[in-house]
């Protein structure tokens, strides 16, 4: 009798582990977090379910904003939160790990992972996926180690790899000159020194081949104005597509845990699939938004792209060198160093403005009065165009201080 009332308490033990077990499991498929809901957020106690502060939440994108910005040390957030009244739910001041923490959780732009696992929260995100994905960059940047002596401005350093041995190529100063050399880490490489005037100069060849003579940019943004009207309707399409997108994304997340379900997949490789997926639908879903919110999604990039290669000459013929240097960070992938000599990868769309056949012309004059610069506007108006903006990576850096237009 004993064993009988033992074996069905533990049974009834068992169903009720098993029981909370599925509740969480389906808390967790409907995008609910099961814990305590972070600064910015309140355990709301009656639907069981986190909600935003309303109070705290803009103060926390106001943090995300202002590191992004990459001015500000870790401390400054920390002051800047408490000048702005933020303060933890007990009313502490917010250390500094914990701003840490805040600026490295994926919760605020809507995902949160639990057991090693993403999901798509329910919650309403305080950020932006762009924006976290911003800050993490500046994160990364400011925790790199940094040298304890003066520092010395290396505007190309990080920049080039050996081409002969794939190492970075690094720089010290001689003699009052910079030099970039191959760091030969993995072992032996013939490569020799370059000094920094002699990369300049190659690296204002290469920011030249992008450049668009003034006249020729400045047609190409009166025209670009005209196209406004049409893209309304080719915009429609690009939403569509979009939102196809998203759509084959859900279903490939359905197919993932059935494999992961029956068995075919484990855990681990379903937790890291589901994650890069969930990402992706989080961008796409962006791109869609901020596409309904302003519409005409390729003509807004491809202005900036011909203000940018407007920009090209100025920048070549400029004596800023960190310019010079961000610039060739925009317009080419890899750049390599073999035998003191420069070469880029170029990226798409600037690959097509590289390769486009431009006109022998002595100076400015004469492109005002060619009339190629339409075939190479067309270069760029094409689907493959399109499809380029999609997976835009340049529109994410800094773009170039425009200059005053020309009149035409
Ligand atoms: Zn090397």
């Amino acid at each position: 009798m004993l064993n009988i009332a033992f074996g069905q308490s533990k049974y009834f033990v068992d169903n009720l582990s098993e029981n909370t077990k599925r509740g969480l499991r389906q808390k967790l498929r409907r995008g609910e977090w099961p814990g305590w809901a972070p600064v910015g957020y309140l355990n709301d106690k009656l639907e069981h379910i986190v909600v935003s502060d309303a109070e705290r939440s803009p103060l926390i994108r106001k943090l995300f904003e202002r590191y992004a910005t990459g001015k500000h040390s870790l401390k400054d957030i920390q002051n800047i939160a408490n000048s702005i009244g933020l303060f933890s739910r007990s009313g502490k001041v917010l250390s500094v790990s914990l701003i840490q923490n805040i600026l490295s959780n994926p919760f605020y732009y809507g995902v949160f992972k639990y057991n090693g696992e993403l999901y798509e929260a329910k919650h309403e995100p305080i950020i932006t996926k762009k924006l976290f994905d911003s800050v993490q960059k500046v994160m990364a940047n400011k925790s790199r180690p940094k040298s304890q002596h003066k520092i010395v401005e290396y505007p190309y350093r990080g920049i080039f790899l050996c081409a002969e041995c794939g190492c970075a190529i690094t720089s010290e100063t001689q003699k009052g000159h910079h030099y970039y050399r191959c760091t030969k880490k993995r072992g032996a490489c013939s490569q020799k020194y370059v000094r920094e005037e002699a990369l300049t100069e190659q690296i204002n060849d290469v920011i030249q081949k992008v450049s668009l003579p003034p006249s020729w940019a400045d047609n190409m943004l009166a025209k670009i104005e005209e196209d406004r009207e049409q893209e309304a309707q080719d915009g429609t399409l690009f939403a569509q597509n979009l939102k196809s997108e998203i759509s084959e994304i859900i279903e490939k997340l359905e197919k993932l845990l059935d494999a992961h379900l029956d068995g075919v997949i484990s855990k681990e490789e379903y937790a890291s699939k589901k994650q890069k997926l969930l990402n992706r639908k989080i961008e796409i879903s962006e791109k869609l938004s901020d596409f309904e919110k302003k519409g005409n999604y390729w003509l807004e990039p491809m202005r900036l792209f011909i203000l940018d290669s407007k920009q090209a000459k100025i920048i070549a013929s400029k004596e800023n060198l960190s310019e010079k240097s961000d610039f060739l960070k925009k317009i080419g992938s890899n750049p390599l160093l073999r035998d003191r000599a420069v070469s880029v990868l170029w990226q798409n769309p600037w690959k097509i403005l590289a390769d486009f056949p431009m006109p022998v012309a002595i100076g400015d004059d004469n492109f005002a009065s060619c009339s190629e610069w339409l075939p190479s506007l067309d270069a760029f108006r094409t689907p493959v165009w399109k499809q380029i903006i999609q997976e835009f990576e340049w529109l994410k850096l800094p773009i170039a201080t425009p200059i005053p237009a020309t009149s035409a």
